[in-house]
């Protein structure tokens, strides 16, 4: 344990918080708990920071980086959102730079210099290069501000995003005892809360917990039929023209569906690790830099991807855990404007998962965490209430509201019905056939098909079989998984895809045990929560662009932005966020003094684009 050290005020006359903000950033005032947290860190202090994405972490150590004496070290994870944050950096003014293995010799000596001769404000460090003695006697000779550790969750070993390289981090508090650190994640359960504390030393250090509530995000999961065609159908009737990402478990998926969205001229580009370099590094590059384009991917892709304007993420497979979910989800709708989270998840979803559990080579405990993690996830999945209420109540967040007005469940609440019987007729089915068969013969056994392996094992004998007919295979199905949710029923893992009754299945048998089922509406869900939503605000339909003020001149600032991200290699949101663009668009400036006052315009990037965009302001009508 280490006390607080000692209050190590900036020496030269330190710039005020705000000023820097309006004349570096270009913005008007904190946001949340910002200025509180920037305070604290430029005066000295270490802390924790938990905020959702998009909630404005990284000021909260650029700013104390440009205020205190000194360069600020940030570690960051991953190479793509160094790149990305010092280019965004530098357009601003800021004196950033990355030391990373993309380095020649040359450039990461020059960068050292730089360090060392105190002409840098910000440095990003990847963590396995930090801990290396070169590394560590370089920062011991520099001036350093402070220690920034982004995305510090990846020090939990029980997290869905462990680097072994983070834990040993540990040494930034013992070698720089004196320097503050902060450390900031947008997940944190308790458990990971609690090892982050303990690997970087900041125990007692205040922790300063945003909501993670992404009100612009819409949750909705939809039961898994034919995923890729529900895909497609929600992306061209909701997401038409929208950045977005999809997540798949295996390579093998990725390059199916991205192939299956193409030829559905949705302009899709696979991503997973299988892919050579090169093309994976191209691909990122498209989606960062041109509009609308989709991304196929495994969980290789996403962290460090800072891009504000994707519109959607789409889940074909079930992710690991809440925290993964939320964290896969929340890459969408960073700026702010209304975005989709969708998932189609099935029975066997469930299965995979918990199979991929049993043969992983974890210890038991570590078995025992994963699956209490998946199941959490599946409660969300099934429930029949506000989905946003059930995720923030996972990382500890109470609501008044019950209802947020932005989730499926929300908007088109799902009809409940008693499943009592329903769940009879299925767990005897399993129980009369010996527990020994999937979900598909065991349908056909209560729908009562003479297919080939039920006469070979004489099902059509018995007398659960076609007690069924009343729902059809797909309403099957979705009986099924709730059985498996609720835990009645469970995939054994031993049998390759067996259904076995639990304990808990004796009590519905006898029927002491209620069971409500959740009716799936017919059809897909996607046309079901279209419209307006309870607080009346449209859904945000991507088939309308939303309205926005002075289209024409809208579009000849995008079509400029474009040309500048093109002629200077960088993605088209460094030089210019969507909302920027919307109040120039909006706001008509005829002056640079007009112009200077809209959010996301600093000193430099008057001093670089202001007469270029007062002309184009000028040359535009409407
Ligand atoms: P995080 O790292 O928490 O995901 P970022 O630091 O990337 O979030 O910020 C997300 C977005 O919010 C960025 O577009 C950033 O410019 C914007 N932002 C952050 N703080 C403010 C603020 N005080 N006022 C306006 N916009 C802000
Ligand atoms: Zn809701």
């Amino acid at each position: 344990m280490t006390a607080q050290p000692a209050l190590d005020r900036a020496s030269g006359p330190s710039r005020d918080a705000l000023s820097v903000l309006h004349s570096v950033f270009g913005l008007p005032g904190f946001r949340g708990a910002q200025g509180e947290i920037i305070r604290h860190v430029t005066e000295g202090g270490n802390c924790l920071v938990l905020m959702p994405t998009g909630g404005g972490k990284s000021l909260c150590y650029q700013l104390p980086s440009l205020l205190r004496e000194g360069c600020g070290i940030v570690v960051s994870p991953l190479i793509a959102l160094m790149r990305d944050q010092v280019a965004g950096l530098i357009e601003a003014g800021v004196n950033a730079a990355a030391l990373n293995s993309s380095l020649t010799y040359e450039e990461a000596s020059d960068i050292e210099r730089r360090l060392l001769a105190g002409d840098l404000d910000l440095l990003y460090v990847a963590p396995e290069r930090l801990v290396t003695p070169r590394c560590l006697s370089l920062l011991a000779r520099a001036k350093v501000a402070l220690f920034a550790i982004d995305e510090a969750h990846c020090v939990s070993q029980w997290g869905h995003d462990f680097r072994p390289e983070y834990v040993g981090l540990s040494i930034i508090a013992e070698r720089f005892p004196d320097v503050p650190r902060i450390a900031l994640t947008a997940t944190a359960d308790e458990m990971t809360r609690k090892e982050i504390v303990a690997r970087l030393q900041l125990t007692g250090a205040p922790q300063f917990v945003s909501s993670f509530d992404r009100p612009n995000i819409r949750y909705e999961i939809v039961d898994k039929q034919n995923a890729t065609t529900q895909l497609k159908n929600f992306i061209k009737e909701r997401h038409a023209g929208d950045a977005g990402v999809v997540y798949c478990l295996s390579r093998a998926k990725v390059e199916d569906v991205a192939a299956a969205l193409s030829e559905a001229g949705i302009p899709a580009l696979p991503y997973h690790a299988g892919l050579d370099a090169g093309v994976r590094a191209r691909h990122q590059d498209r989606f960062l830099n041109e509009d609308g384009i989709v991304i196929v991917a495994t969980v290789a892709f996403g962290m460090g991807i800072d891009k504000p304007d994707v519109r959607f993420v789409a889940h074909l497979d079930l992710p690991k855990s809440i925290e993964a979910y939320y964290q896969e989800t929340g890459r969408a709708g960073r700026d702010g404007k209304p975005s989709t989270a969708w998932m189609a998840y099935g029975l066997s979803d469930i299965v995979q998962q918990r199979r991929m559990i049993d043969e992983s080579t974890g210890s038991d405990a570590f078995k025992r965490v994963s699956v209490g993690k998946l199941d959490a996830l599946v409660a969300l999945a099934e429930t029949v209430h506000c989905r946003r209420q059930r995720l923030l109540g996972y990382f500890g967040e109470t609501r008044a509201e019950e209802s947020c007005g932005n989730c499926d469940n929300c908007l088109t609440p799902p009809k409940m019905r008693d499943g009592k019987v329903l769940a009879q007729k299925l767990l005897s089915c399993v129980y009369r056939t010996g527990q020994r068969f999937g979900a598909m013969h065991l349908i056909d056994v209560l729908v009562g098909r003479l297919t080939e392996k039920v006469t070979q094992f004489g099902h059509d004998k018995l007398s659960v079989f076609g007690i069924g007919r009343e729902l059809n295979e797909k309403q099957w199905r979705t009986v099924l998984r709730q059985l498996v949710a609720m835990g009645h029923l469970r995939a054994d893992s031993d049998a390759f895809g067996a259904l076995v009754l639990t304990d808990s299945a004796r009590g519905v048998l006898k029927g002491e045990t209620a069971v409500m089922l959740r009716e799936q509406p017919e059809g897909a869900r996607n046309r079901a929560v279209r419209g307006k939503s309870r607080r009346g605000e449209l859904a945000p339909a991507a088939d309308s662009p939303g309205g926005v003020a002075n289209p024409a001149l809208h579009a000849a600032l995008r079509a400029w932005r474009s040309d500048v991200a093109r002629q200077r290699g960088v993605p088209a949101y460094v030089v210019l966020h969507d909302s920027t663009i919307d109040g120039i668009a909006a706001m008509r400036p005829d002056t640079l003094g007009e112009l200077r006052n809209i959010a996301g315009i600093g000193d430099k990037k008057l001093e670089h684009y202001g007469d270029e965009l007062l002309r184009i302001v000028k040359s535009t009508d409407g």
